[in-house]
This record gives structure tokens, sequence and C-alpha cells, in this order.
């Protein structure tokens, strides 16, 4: 791994436009994911210091707004250009702080580049329409407004891509922002803000503050300076934010878990299905809200690719360099929490056909290996079924037919993502239109949505917003209707 990232020793709050120490004074530690060491630490926010950002987002709000839409997209074109010429850097401490490969990590952040570049541009194109009315002299039309504060709030999992996703579609509407990072990956969102405040983003506008979900991330959706919340993260967690956001009805967008159905056809390419299998189950660690969880194959193959996917899965290198195919899991917790549901669904009659087990041997006994991990004979209701685990995890299920798997994979509390294997055309039209799911793909993996492309799941993934894509720009700002009416005798 290439360890040379610059980074604090300890990682402040981000307020306008400066490092900020808690008011309690509090820190917590972040650990390498890859050996267990202490990476940071980490200034741990509590109300107080969640109001001080929002109060300063809300102070540089006003003028945001009235910077035209184009002009904010050239700010925020720079910032993307000054990302861009630092990608490596930034690259490196992704992979420090999740333990991925810079590789992997290099992806992720051009991944937000290409985000950032899309939405900058869309300070051109911040559209409204204009309507005829039905009135005499009566001119209708609507026109896009920023709400105010955003609070923005993501998972460690991708964490480039995830901030970039929230930060760029809010600032190009003209809100101002407080991001809660995730615990876990400060490191990369501290980055991000030193960047954005080397292109001369004024004060205020992006402020970065980190600490506990219950302690820092709830404060910021009870706050009510702030208009609108945008929530990458757990269903359970989302279900909380919703009913806090719904008390005093600020607009909340949630983007949640998955438990992705991968369906192979009995007419499928057995090769590039085993490939998207590994790439959707393990890659990142399995840690994707796209990831591939739940394998679908139909009955005349099921013994075929078993075979194949097996032997693949058994060549796969963990480890967190750039050969490697994938890396360890966040933290010790989600490693242990992962044991604990590979042991109960075996209990509960479920068979491992590999994996199953922490890596401990010398390279790996440090950090929070997980060897990767097949299960079969796993009922449609066990709850390995039915919980999304987001970790090198995948269970196979047989199917009939069409029909079958096709109910299969719409038998989950969840529709993030789905994918199917066919080479039949009428299978795969079928598929994308009758799985329950915010995206169906053919023939490749259940993750890969692009950065311009709206992306969100139906049933308990979301709650129906979209991000990013132009339908971004839908959760941060609000339409107003203007009417004119003239008097053609005062011309
Ligand atoms: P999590 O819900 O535990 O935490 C996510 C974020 O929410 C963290 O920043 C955390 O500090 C914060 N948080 C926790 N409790 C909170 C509370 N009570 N109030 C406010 N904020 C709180 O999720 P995680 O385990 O860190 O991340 C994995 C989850 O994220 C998975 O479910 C995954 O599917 C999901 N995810 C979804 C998408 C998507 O676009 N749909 C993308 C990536 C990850």
């Amino acid at each position: 791994m290439d360890t040379n990232a610059a980074f604090p020793d300890v990682v402040l709050n981000w307020i306008n436009g400066q490092h900020e120490t808690t008011l309690q004074n509090e820190r917590f530690t972040k650990f390498n994911p890859h050996d267990g060491q202490a990476l940071c630490q980490v200034a741990r926010s509590r109300a107080a210091d969640i109001a001080q950002a929002v109060a300063a987002a809300k102070a540089a709000q006003p003028a945001w707004a009235k910077t035209p839409p184009v002009k904010r997209g050239l700010v925020l074109f720079d910032v993307v250009m000054a990302l861009k010429a630092r990608r490596e850097e930034m690259a490196r401490v992704v992979a420090l702080e999740t333990g991925k490969g810079f590789k992997n990590a290099l992806g992720e952040t051009d991944g937000a580049i290409e985000c950032g570049l899309f939405m900058a541009g869309e300070g051109q194109r911040l559209f409204g329409r204009t309507m005829p009315s039905g009135v005499p002299n009566k001119y209708a039309m609507t026109i896009r407004q920023p709400l105010g504060v955003a609070g923005l709030i993501i998972a460690a999992n991708t964490p480039i891509a995830n901030l970039a996703w929230k930060i760029f579609p809010a600032l190009i509407c003209g809100n101002t922002v407080v991001l809660k990072a995730a615990e876990d990956t400060p490191l990369s969102a501290w980055l991000f803000g030193q960047i954005t405040h080397a292109t001369g983003l004024p004060a205020g506008i992006l402020n970065i503050v980190h600490g506990y979900g219950e302690e820092a991330g709830a404060p910021l959706v009870a706050h009510h300076d702030v208009a609108v919340i945008s929530f990458t993260g757990s269903t359970a967690v989302g279900k909380l934010i919703a009913v806090t956001a719904g008390e005093r009805l600020a607009k909340v967008s949630l983007e949640l878990g998955g438990k992705n159905p991968l369906v192979v056809c009995d007419d499928a390419d057995l090769d590039n299905a085993v490939k998207w299998i590994l790439l959707s189950a393990f890659s990142n660690a399995g840690q994707r809200c796209a990831s591939g969880s739940r394998i679908i194959v139909f009955d005349a193959v099921y013994e075929a690719l078993r075979a194949r996917l097996v032997q693949a899965t058994e060549k796969l290198r963990v480890g967190p360099g750039d050969d490697d195919d994938f890396g360890p899991v966040i933290n010790l917790e989600q490693l242990d929490n992962m044991l604990a549901a590979i042991r109960g669904a075996c209990a509960r009659g479920a068979q491992l056909v590999t994996g199953g087990y922490r890596l401990d041997d010398d390279a790996h006994c440090a950090g929070y290996y997980l060897a990767p991990t097949i299960l079969e004979a796993v009922a449609t209701n066990a709850e390995i079924s039915r919980t999304e685990l987001f970790g090198p995890i995948t269970c196979l299920y047989r199917a009939r037919d069409f029909a079958d798997a096709l109910a299969l994979a719409n038998d989950s509390p969840y529709g993030l993502t789905a994918s199917i294997h066919t080479r039949n055309i009428h299978r795969a039209v079928e598929f994308t239109h009758q799985v329950q799911a915010g995206v169906a793909v053919v023939n490749a993996g259940t993750f890969g949505s692009e950065p311009h492309m709206p992306f969100g799941g139906v049933k308990q993934s979301g709650n129906g917003t979209r991000e990013p894509g132009t339908e971004a720009l839908d959760i941060y700002s609000t339409l107003k209707d203007v009417y004119i009416t003239v008097n053609p005798n005062l011309v």
C-alpha cells in the first residue's frame, strides 16, 4: 500500500474557513483497517459544535444564493480542477483510511471529479419552464431557488464519491453545506475541505464536521436551520432521520441499503456471469449499497455456475495492494457483525460453500480481513436473505425458470439494484421492467452507476429521491411559480 499520504494527527472540524476544535475538546481514534493501528485522532462533535457549523453556513448562504448560478458553476469548476490536480494525493488518503487499493481509490476520485464537472455545468442549465397562461396578458413560469442550509451525512464505503455526489449538487443550487463525514473516513473529507479552501471558495459555504452518528449526525438532522437533509447510509438510520425530519417538515433525501439480486439464466455466458458476480459481491470488500448479495441461478446451470464461481472465488487475492481483488472491511465491529451473521445463518441451516472466516495469516491478522464468503441452501425468509451485511458475503439461490427467478429477485424488503445475465433479449427487457429496483442491469454487475445518472432505490432502499444526475437538482432546490401580468394599455 502507498502510505505516503500527508494528513494531520488530529482532524478538526472545518467551520467558516477555519479549523475548529470541538467545544468540549473531545476526540476519537480512527484506526487503519489494514493493520488495526491508530491512524489519527478526530474531533468528536456534539450538538453545540453542529450549531456552530450551521450558523456559519446560514450566515454565508444569502451571498452564495445571490451569486448567479453560472458564476457558482465557475467557482465549482475551479474546485473540480483543483481536485483533479491533486487526485493522486486524494486517492492516497482514501486508500489509507479505507484499506482499499490505490488504483480503486483513484477510480473513485475520478468519479467524484466527473460528478463535479457535470454539476458545475448545471449552473448554466438551472432552468425552470415557461408555460402558457389561461389568462390574457398573464405570463407563467417556474424558477429554481435554493433551500438554505443543506445537512449532508455520508457513509464510509466510497468516501470521496459519496461526498461529491452531495456537495456539488447542493452547492450549485445555491445552498451552503454542513457535511457530517463518516467517522471511519474523516481524512478524505478533511482534504476536500482544504482543496476547496485553496481554490478560494468563500468561508462558510462548505463546512465539515466530524463525529459519531447519534452525537453529531442527529443534531444536524434536528437543527431547525437545516432546510434539506441528504443522507447516505443504512435503512435503520434512514428511518430515524425520516422521523426527525418529518416532525419539522424538512426536505429529506434518503439513499439507503440494498440486498441486490443478480440472476443467472440457463442461456447466460457463465464466464461473464462469474466475472460480474465476483465484482458485485466482493469488490470494495462488498461494502457497496449496490453489492450483489443474492445470486439467483437457474437449476439447469446451478452446478456448473457454482463450480466456476467457487474456483474463481478461492483464487481472489485479499489485501490493500493494487494487485489485490479487495481489502479489509472498514472497522472491527463490522467484521465481528459479519462473522456473527455467518455463524447464525449456518446454525439455522445455511451451508458454507467457501470462506466464512477472518484471515489470520501474518499478512492479514492485524487487519479487518474476511475471506470471500459464499453460502447456499439459504431460505428466502432467513435473516441472512433479508438483511444487508455490507461485506464480502453472498448467497446462492436456485430458481426453476424466469418467473421463479423474478419472484425471488423481488422477494426482498429492499429494491436498490438488480442484474440479469441472459442472451435472450425478451428475458432481458422483461426483467428490467418487472424487477423492483431503482437500477436494472443486463449482463454486467449490480453496481456501477454513472455520476450523471439518477441513482436510488424503491421499497426500503430509499424514499424515492435520486442523486446525482439532473434529478439531484430537485432535492436541493425548490420551484417557485412566477406569474407576471402586464397591461398593454400602458405600453
Ligand atoms: P450508518 O447508517 O450506520 O451510518 C451512515 C452515516 O450516518 C454515518 O456518517 C453515521 O455517523 C451517520 N449516523 C449514524 N447514526 C445516525 C443518526 N442517528 N442520525 C444521524 N446520522 C447518523 O451506515 P454505515 O454502516 O456507515 O454505511 C453502510 C450503509 O450505507 C449500508 O446500508 C449501505 O447500503 C448504505 N449506503 C447506501 C448508498 C446509496 O446510495 N443508496 C451508498 C453507500 C452506502
